[in-house]
């Protein structure tokens, strides 16, 4: 055994001692019931706060009449949104809304036909208006600027339980889904985390990426540990309220391609939560050489299986291109039978061998909605990004 492959085990040895605990499967509630039962899901991907023609009255009409057990939409926007989709006692609420509670009516809305509501909530970035409040909460790189993401180890932990918690025992949400609750390349070098890394090893965080220096394996693993800790801790506060309460996240295991930045969630995860959810409409942006649509859904399935260990495994997404705009039929034929023909493009995505493709792009019916169009991430966050920050978790994701 070369000695590096020895020490590389004697530090995971060390680091499993050090870190015995949080992701525990014993220590996680017992996911309700009711979640193993759902086969049927629809993800709207639309805020609560604000309506459009047929939302939310037509549109959970129909997915009661399709038989929809289980439906998504927004609570939480992120960064991209001035508040909430609930009245709250922990953030002011979306003007948007004009004095509604978008929430409570969607909430009503599902129950009134049989489905679950799962609360969408856009972890990690907040309004502005928490940023300016709470410098102290906001994700710092190894630069020491803030990458527009809030950290979880601060008080920011703290208003993310109390307000998934007012959802379950208040608003009556079944459940929660977090997206972009993952680990964050190059992060978080806050006073919090440095403190609590001393506490820990006795020593500074590392800043530069070393995988055979065991301080660099520690501060891996205290990065993982500490995502998987939060969202433990979470579980535990919402199954307080209501034990039928389901927590969801998203793997972000589509994310990591190509992207150093977005460290996705560790197979622990799914120890903490209920189930975990993939976003399968990504792979195109992320590495079209690889996971062309539709094949990305066929990979997904055994990826997903072997991931949740006994969690629900669920994904959403659609045969597009970069994420958002939906297609039809003939995009996906037109790539498998590319793929079929000239086997996997490593360099050249294949969409740009087929020129006329980009009127695929550009139709009208093609265009996305408000709602679900993206400004450039980090554009409206109180803990913004300052140029050359040095973070390169944000620089792809552009929608959900
Ligand atoms: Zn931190």
């Amino acid at each position: 055994m070369p000695l590096s492959v020895a020490v590389r085990g004697l530090a995971c040895a060390l680091g499993l001692a050090l870190w015995a605990g949080p992701g525990s499967a014993q220590l996680s509630p017992p996911p309700p019931k009711w979640l193993y039962g759902v086969t049927r899901v629809a993800y709207t991907d639309l805020p609560d706060s604000l309506r459009y023609a047929d939302w939310p009255e037509k549109v959970i009409a129909d997915f009661g009449k399709a038989g929809v057990q289980m439906m998504f939409s927004r609570v939480h926007n992120g960064s991209e949104a001035p508040g909430l989709a609930w009245k709250s006692a922990y953030g002011p609420v979306d003007p948007a809304m004009q004095g509604r509670d978008g929430t409570r009516e969607v909430v009503a809305l599902c129950h009134k036909r049989g489905i679950r509501y799962i609360a969408y909530y856009w972890a990690q970035r907040e309004a502005a208006s928490v940023g300016v409040e709470h410098p102290e909460w906001c994700a710092i790189n190894s630069a020491g600027l803030p990458n527009g993401y809030f950290c979880g180890n601060t008080g920011y932990r703290d208003l993310v339980k109390s307000r998934i918690v007012e959802l379950v025992r208040e608003v009556g949400v079944d459940g929660i889904f977090f997206d972009m609750y993952h680990v964050v390349g190059d992060a978080c070098y806050c006073a919090a985390c440095r403190a609590k890394f001393r506490a820990e090893t006795g020593q500074e965080p590392p800043v530069r990426e070393e995988f055979d220096n065991p301080l660099w394996q520690k501060w891996v693993e205290f990065r993982f540990r500490s995502n998987e800790a939060a969202l433990l801790e979470y579980n535990r506060a919402i199954k307080a309220a209501n034990p039928d309460a389901a927590l969801l996240v998203n793997s972000w295991n589509a994310w990591v391609y190509r992207n150093p930045g977005n460290l996705r969630n560790s197979i622990r995860v799914a120890e903490c939560v209920d189930g975990l959810l993939e976003e399968t409409g990504w792979y195109d942006t992320v590495d079209p050489s690889f996971f062309a649509s539709p094949a990305h859904m066929a990979f997904m399935n055994w990826h997903l299986a072997g991931l949740c260990k006994g969690k629900r495994a669920f994904m959403w997404g659609s045969p597009s291109v970069p994420g958002w705009m939906p297609l039809g039929y003939q995009e996906p034929a037109i790539r498998v039978m590319t793929m079929l023909t000239n086997g996997p493009s490593r360099r050249t995505p294949y969409r740009a061998a087929t020129p006329w493709r980009g009127t695929w792009r550009t139709s009208p019916s093609a265009n996305p909605t408000p709602a679900t169009r993206r400004s450039p991430p980090g554009a409206a966050s109180s803990c913004r990004r300052r140029p050359n920050s040095g973070t390169g978790g944000t620089t792809r994701r552009t929608a959900t």
